[in-house]
């Protein structure tokens, strides 16, 4: 286990000032593809996408993971849709296991996939996943699922994994949205859009990724130099922890298209140890300004500020794209289909 002054940060910090967070937690998502393309995806994950974590990927991360914070760790398996790949998710886990690692915390599914299962199959799949000591199944139900999923297969897996696994074990998130599903799929454009906004405003969502393009526009926002003094400094430093994409490349917290490094070339614990966010190049930019600090050095370069941000992150995802155009930042900005068609 490592402790707060085996980072390079901490170390050059007095006594009172706020340190960098142990990592505690990986999203390892397994893949980019999903049955379901939600608008708030801040992966932009969806069915033509790719991408398939390899078992000495998902492994390394763990481990890498677990020389942080010992048994305090958490890993879950994500994706896009992890049950796309069964078998790579099984493979994953009980490598896991033999390598003497716990279990996943969680295994995250948006359900669409049991459509194409009987009732044995989805069984025989979680029982799998109990014996490698999976903790918890959590399912994503919101109206942004909802415009992709039909409500009974989330209904279907909820009594099923509730059988196998005892009901405390399985978690929808957000149960609310179970018992009164808001009949999305039915509406015209204009109305979902109402049913989004609601949504929105019950359970705040960060604009980047997919969420910047589909449902900036649904906030009032502001220009971008409302934004002026909104710095990053503490997202980078308390972040709990990392997501990890199929080819290794890892991601600070929920900052989705911004690569801290990538797990085959740097270990998380090397990357933990080494990341000192108000000296590193791009990343010293978030620290003390946010991503209005970009601003100045974009618009020379032609950025256009002529339109209304619904955050920060949401400038901060418009200057990345810029940026990401101009092949400025690339060992940073990142990976390249993030930014491209979709992933
Ligand atoms: S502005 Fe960018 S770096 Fe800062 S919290 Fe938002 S996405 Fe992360």
């Amino acid at each position: 286990m490592l402790g707060f002054f085996d980072n390079l940060y901490n170390l050059r910090q007095g006594p009172d000032e706020p340190k960098l967070k142990l990592w505690r937690y990986a999203g390892l998502l397994l893949t980019y593809r999903c049955t379901a393309a939600c608008r708030f995806c801040y992966y932009r994950c969806g069915p033509s996408a790719g991408g398939l974590m390899t078992v000495q990927t998902a492994i390394e991360s763990w481990q890498g993971l677990e020389r942080i914070t010992g048994n305090q760790s958490r890993v879950h398996l994500t994706g896009g849709e992890p049950f796309l790949y069964f078998d790579r998710l099984a493979e994953i886990c009980v490598e896991a296991r033999r390598q003497g690692l716990k279990g996943p915390e969680s295994v995250e599914t948006n359900a669409g996939w049991a459509a194409g299962e009987s009732d044995r199959s989805i069984q025989d799949k979680l029982r799998l996943l109990n014996d490698c000591s999976m903790e918890r199944l959590k399912i994503s139900w919101d109206p942004f699922h909802e415009e992709f999923v039909d409500v009974e297969q989330v209904r279907r897996l909820v009594e099923i994994a509730g059988r196998v696994l005892g009901p405390q074990r399985v978690l929808v998130r957000w149960q609310k949205y179970l018992e009164h599903p808001t009949g999305i799929r039915n509406m015209p454009e204009e109305d979902r859009f109402l049913v989004l906004k609601d949504a929105l405003k019950a359970d705040k969502c960060r604009f980047t990724g997919r969420a910047a393009e589909s449902l900036a526009e649904l906030e009032e926002g502001a220009a971008a130099e409302a934004f002026d003094g909104q710095d990053c400094r503490r997202t980078l430093l308390d972040a709990k922890g990392i997501h990890v994409d199929p080819e290794g490349n890892v991601f600070l917290g929920q900052c989705s298209g911004m690569m801290l490094g990538n797990v085959r070339q740097t270990p998380v614990d090397r990357l933990w140890q080494s990341f000192e966010p108000n000296k590193m190049e791009f990343w010293s930019v978030l620290f003390n300004c946010g991503p209005v600090g970009f601003l100045s050095s974009a618009v020379e370069q032609g950025y256009h500020v002529g339109r209304r941000y619904a955050s920060k992150c949401h400038l901060c995802t418009e200057l990345r794209g810029f940026f990401f155009d101009k092949k400025r930042y690339s060992s940073i900005i990142g990976p390249n289909k993030f930014y491209q068609d979709g992933i």
